[in-house]
C-alpha cells in the first residue's frame, strides 16, 4: 500500500503553511480503508476517518436522524394513550408535561438536523440529543413522580432496551455506542433503585439482557459503518492503483470551487495547481510485456505519484494510463517542481516485470496553475493541452500551460 511522503527525506521536501487545509482532504489508500477490507480499528473510532468520509458517514447519519426523529415525534404521543388509561389524573398530569417537553425537544432535534446539511459536529450531536431526550424524560418521570405509584407506569421500564437497540439503526462508531449503552445503563440502574428491583434477582435480569442487547447493537454498528466504508471507497477508489477514480475527483474540483468561492473558509484561499500525466508508450508496454504486467506498471506508477506528493493532495487515475494531482497551496514554480520531481522519479524507478526484469517507464506532464477567475476544470483542460504538447515534443517531459 502506497505510505504518504516522509517530507524530511523527499530530494525537495515542501514545508506545510500555516494555511487552512481545503475541506477535501483526501484517504490515501493506507488509511481508514485499507483494501476493502475494515477492521475493529476502522468502526471503533472516527479517529483514523478522513475527512471526506467523514462527510459521507455524517449525511447518512443525518437520514437516519431524522427518519427516527419523526418516528420517536408520532410514537410519543400515541403512548400517552396508555398513560391516559393506566395513570390517575395527578400523575397523568406530569407524565404529560414531561411528554409536552419531549416533543418539544424532538422537533428542536429534527429541525438541528435539517439544517445541518455539511455540519459534521451539529449531526453528531443531533443523534446524540435523539436518545438523550426519551432518556430524560423517564429519569424527570422517576424524579417527579412518587416512588411507590412508580410501579403504574406501563411500558416506561422499556424505554433504555428501545434506546439500545435503536443504536443498532445508526452507523455509530462502537466507542459512540458504548457511551450511550453505559448511559443506558445507568438510567436502568436508577429506574430499578427507585421501583425497589436493584440488585435483585429481576433487576440482575434486566441489566444482563440490556448489556447483551448493548453488544448485540454494537456489533451491528460495527458492520454497518464497515459495509459503508467498503461502498465509499468501491464509489470513489480506483481498485486496481488504490488512487481517487474519475468521479471523486469532479467532486473535489467542485468543492475546491466551491472553497475558493469562500462557501467553507473566510480565509484567502492559496494557490493551487494541477498537473495532468500520461504514461509514455504505454501500449508498447501492454503489447511487448503482456496486460497483467501493464496492470502492475499501473500499480507501480500510483505508488510513485503517493510516495512523491503531501497527504493532502489529491492523486487520481483519471483515465486508462492517465492520472491527475490537484496540489494544494502550490504556486506555479512550484507545481513545476513538483511534476519534475515526479518525471525524474518515474523514470528512475525499478519497475519489475514478471520476471524481475527493468521495465523501462517514462511519463510525460502537463502542469496548469489555477488562476483567480478561472474554473478547476478549465485548468484541468489547460493541463491536459500542456500534456499534449509535452507528447507532440518528443515525450518524458514537462510541459507548463499558457
Ligand atoms: P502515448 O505515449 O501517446 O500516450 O502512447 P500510449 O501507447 O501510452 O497511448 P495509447 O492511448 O495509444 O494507449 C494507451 C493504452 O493503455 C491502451 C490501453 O489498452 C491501455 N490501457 C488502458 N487501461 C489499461 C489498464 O487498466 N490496464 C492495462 N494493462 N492497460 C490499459
Ligand atoms: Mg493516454
Ligand atoms: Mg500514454
Amino acid at each position: 500500500m502506497p505510505k504518504p511522503v516522509d517530507e524530511t527525506s523527499s530530494p525537495t521536501p515542501q514545508r506545510r503553511k500555516a494555511t487552512p487545509n481545503p475541506p477535501f482532504t483526501t484517504p490515501r489508500a493506507s488509511g481508514e480503508l485499507r483494501a476493502n477490507l475494515t477492521s475493529i480499528r476502522d468502526t471503533f473510532s472516527n479517529r483514523h476517518h478522513s475527512l471526506d468520509f467523514a462527510y459521507s458517514h455524517a449525511h447518512y447519519l443525518r437520514n437516519r436522524v431524522l427518519a427516527v426523529g419523526v418516528i420517536f415525534l408520532l410514537l410519543s404521543p400515541l403512548w400517552a394513550l396508555v398513560d391516559a388509561v393506566m395513570l390517575p389524573r395527578e400523575l397523568l398530569d406530569t407524565t404529560l408535561m414531561g411528554r409536552g417537553l419531549l416533543l418539544a425537544g424532538l422537533a428542536c432535534v429534527i429541525l438541528l438536523a435539517k439544517l445541518s446539511r455539511e455540519r459534521i459536529g451539529r449531526i453528531r450531536l443531533s443523534a446524540g440529543l435523539l436518545l438523550a431526550l426519551p432518556a430524560a424524560f423517564y429519569a424527570l418521570v422517576l424524579i417527579l413522580l412518587p416512588d411507590d405509584e412508580v410501579v403504574r407506569l406501563a411500558g416506561y421500564a422499556f424505554i433504555p432496551f428501545l434506546l439500545v437497540a435503536a443504536l443498532s439503526i445508526f452507523p455509530f462508531t462502537i466507542v459512540e455506542s458504548l457511551a450511550a449503552g453505559i448511559a443506558m445503563l445507568w438510567l436502568l440502574a436508577f429506574a430499578q433503585m427507585v421501583d425497589g428491583s436493584w440488585l435483585t434477582a429481576q433487576g440482575l435480569e434486566g441489566m444482563w439482557l440490556l448489556a447483551s442487547l448493548l453488544v448485540v447493537s454494537m456489533a451491528a454498528n460495527h458492520f454497518q459503518l464497515s459495509l459503508l466504508m467498503r461502498v465509499y471507497r468501491q464509489a470513489t477508489h480506483d481498485p486496481l492503483t488504490g488512487l481517487l477514480n474519475r468521479g471523486a475527483l469532479s467532486l473535489h474540483l467542485e468543492k475546491l470551487q466551491a472553497w475558493r468561492h469562500g462557501e467553507y473558509s473566510e480565509h484567502s484561499t492559496p494557490e493551487c495547481a494541477v498537473l495532468m500525466m500520461d504514461i509514455d508508450h504505454f501500449k508498447k508496454i501492454n503489447d511487448t510485456h503482456g496486460h497483467s504486467v501493464g496492470d502492475m506498471v499501473l500499480a507501480e506508477f500510483a505508488r510513485v505519484l503517493t510516495q512523491q506528493t503531501r497527504p493532502e493532495d489529491c492523486v487520481a487515475r483519471y483515465g486508462g494510463e492517465e492520472f491527475v494531482v490537484l496540489l494544494f497551496n502550490a504556486d506555479r514554480a512550484r507545481a513545476h517542481d513538483v511534476a519534475e520531481r515526479i518525471r525524474q522519479a518515474v523514470e528512475q524507478h525499478h519497475f519489475p516485470d514478471h520476471n524481475h526484469q527493468r521495465v523501462p517507464v517514462t511519463t510525460s506532464v502537463g502542469v496548469a496553475g489555477l488562476q483567480d477567475d478561472e474554473a478547476p476544470q478549465q485548468a484541468l483542460e489547460r493541463a491536459d493541452a500542456a500534456l499534449y504538447r509535452a507528447k507532440e515534443a518528443g515525450r518524458n517531459r514537462v510541459m507548463a500551460a499558457g
